[in-house]
Parts: C-alpha cells; structure tokens; sequence
C-alpha cells in the first residue's frame, strides 16, 4: 500500500522545516535570544523567559495515557482547532483541493478549509437522527482530500454510527483522510475509534481537553494519527506552539484525583441531561428535544427568539442555531449547574 502522505501536499512534503533552538535541558540555554532571568513575580516551574519545549515530552506522554494510544501517536496542539488547522493545509492545495463536511455539524471545519483555499463538499446527514448518508460520503471522499466527521456530532448531540465510520475509512483508504472529531467522547460511554488506527492509516482522532476535563482555557487538544501523519504535521505546527504554562496547567489538573473528579461531574451532568430532557419535553413552547450523547441538547422550539430571550432574561445565554438550514427553530443548551438548569427552566416554563 502507498503510504498515506502521498495525499499530502507536494509542498509540504518537500518543506523544510523551521529550526526550532535545540532542547537539551542538560546544558544552559545561551542559544534562543532569551532573557537569562525571571521576569518579576515569575513562579512559572520552566520560567516563562524560556522558549517552550517543542510537543513537550511529558505534556504528550500524559496525553497518551489519557487516550490509551502510544506517544508516537499523539499531536499536541492548541486546541483541537489547530490540528483541523494544520491537517487542512497539510493536506490540501489551495485552489484545487477540497474537504467534506456533513452538515449540520461543527463550523470551523468550513471556515478552516476556506482559509486554505480549500473547497467545501456538503453531503448532509440524513432523516430526524441525523445519520451517515455513508455511501454518498464515501462518494464524494473520492475528490476530496479529508472527510470531517464528528461523533458525537456538534450541535445534534448524536453519535454517529460505528460500522458506517469504518465503511467510510475503508472505503477511502489510499483517497482521503477521515478525520473524526471525538470532542465529546467523554459523555458518551463510547469507546475511542483510536484503537483501530493500526487498520486505518486514513483514520485521523480529534480529541480535546476543552469539554470533559474543564480545560477550555488552557487551550489543548491532540490529534491521533498514524506516526508518518502525526510526523508530518510536527514539521508544519507553529513554532513552540504549546505555551509553557498551559504544559504546566495541564499537567497539574489532568493527574488521577482531577480525572476521577471529571468522571463524577460526568455523571451529574448526564443525569441533569436527562432531567432537563423530560422537563422541556414536557413544555408546550417545545416542538421537540433531540437525542443527545454529549454534555448539550439541541431544542426545537415553536418561538425560538421567545426561549432565548426567557433565558437572557433569567441571565443565562443559550445558543442560537434557528437560521442554520435543518435547523429551524433549533437552540443548543449546554448543560450547566443544576442551579443554573433549573433557573433555564423556571424561565422557559414561566413565559
Ligand atoms: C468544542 C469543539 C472543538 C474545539 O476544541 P478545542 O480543543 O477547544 O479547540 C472541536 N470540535 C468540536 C466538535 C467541538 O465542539
């Protein structure tokens, strides 16, 4: 079999890349231009006058142990935007090459392909459960160079199906790449398809710690890929992009206590689901309340300009999909507290 970096850019493949200042701890740094000291109140571990370790050792090792992956597996970057970022120009010519999105789903996908140049596919997901129109997707994956796909999907809530994702990979393998965003994998009691990326050398895992871990801030995410993708994109990410103090942050908050932690508040927050599932079922202002595996519900309203303004009024932002196509009347509802749950619905219920 050809190996997967053939689809990559030409370009690319030839680039060489940027001289990162060499990372040997052992030895003082008098070669990066830094200040040698602290700046003032500085309590940093690494110091923030020093450049960052480029896909930091231990950030990745970690990483890799959350996911149950091998390190030489692992991208670490900030946020699993960037790593759509990177694969999208990585892999796609501008002016002449495309991605496929299945809409409705997440939209920086869209808006990453179009900065590069890159064009868009739409093949949408099909009938009320916004299922896999597999072998569509897998028809248009032929001229594309990356199929984006999201399980559980952003906004529906729905994990897509397992055996259709597969038949996508396979049916492209040596065409396309099939990127799917896991972000909310966490709240689904599912399985990561990482553990098939020794089968799928087009498969490519998007996993983030902005959702589940409560680490949005810190701006870390990782792609899972096979060892020549994951190469390739090392040879392309910005330099030192993975801020010291994020390493530091993430290192602290992701030991065992704060995953137990986060494993808890799972469950809080999927019972609060269900709860609030059932109350806005039962609303009259509520034409239909979507299946979710994720930490959000997708909400059709009757008057969905009337449902956000009874939350902004009991000081809570929802967010707006109404005007997307297949999404009329449709709101997402991140699920909060359950102060803040019940104070959504006592809104809703009251007007
Ligand atoms: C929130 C979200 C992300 C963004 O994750 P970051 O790691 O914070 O960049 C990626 N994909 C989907 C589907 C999301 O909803």
């Amino acid at each position: 079999m050809t190996s997967v970096l053939s689809l990559a850019r030409p370009d690319i493949l030839e680039l060489q890349p940027y001289q990162h200042a060499t990372w040997d701890p052992s030895l003082e740094r008098m070669h990066a231009n830094e200040m040698p000291w602290r700046a003032q109140g500085d309590n940093t571990d690494a110091g923030l006058n020093r450049y960052p370790e480029p896909q930091p050792r231990a950030l990745v090792e970690r990483m890799s142990r959350i996911y149950d992956v091998p390190a030489s597996r692992v991208l670490v970057g900030r946020g699993s935007d960037e790593a759509i970022d990177l694969l999208v120009r990585a892999f796609c010519r501008a002016g002449t090459d495309s991605v496929v999105i299945c809409p409705p789903t997440f939209g920086f996908y869209k808006v990453a392909a179009r900065i590069q140049g890159a064009s868009v596919t739409e093949v949408p997901l099909i009938d009320e459960g916004f299922r896999l129109d597999t072998p569509r997707v897998v028809e248009a994956g032929h001229q594309a160079k990356i199929v984006f796909l999201c399980s559980p999907n952003n906004p529906t809530g729905n994990l897509l199906d397992e055996p259709a994702l597969l038949a996508i990979c396979q049916g492209l393998a040596g065409n396309a790449l099939v990127c799917v965003d896991e972000a909310y994998l966490e709240f689904s009691g599912r399985s990561s398809l990482a553990a098939r990326l020794g089968e799928l050398p087009n498969l490519v895992i998007l996993r983030t710690l902005s959702k589940a871990y409560a680490l949005a801030g810190a701006r870390c995410g990782s792609l899972i890929a096979s060892e020549e993708i994951v190469g390739l994109l090392k040879r392309i990410i910005p330099p030192y992009a993975v801020p010291s103090s994020t390493v530091e942050e993430v290192l602290k908050l992701t030991e065992a206590p704060q995953r137990a932690i986060s494993a808890e508040r799972i469950r809080t927050i999927l019972a609060e689901r269900e709860q609030m599932r059932a109350r806005l079922a039962g609303n009259p202002a509520v034409e239909r309340v979507f299946p979710s595996d994720a930490n959000f519900l997708l909400v059709k309203c009757r008057d969905a300009r009337r449902f956000l303004e009874a939350g902004k009024s009991a000081g809570l932002l929802v967010r707006d999909f109404s005007a997307a196509p297949r999404l009329t009347g449709c709101l997402r509802i991140s699920v909060g507290t359950p102060e803040q749950n019940a104070r959504l619905l006592a809104a809703v219920e009251r007007t």
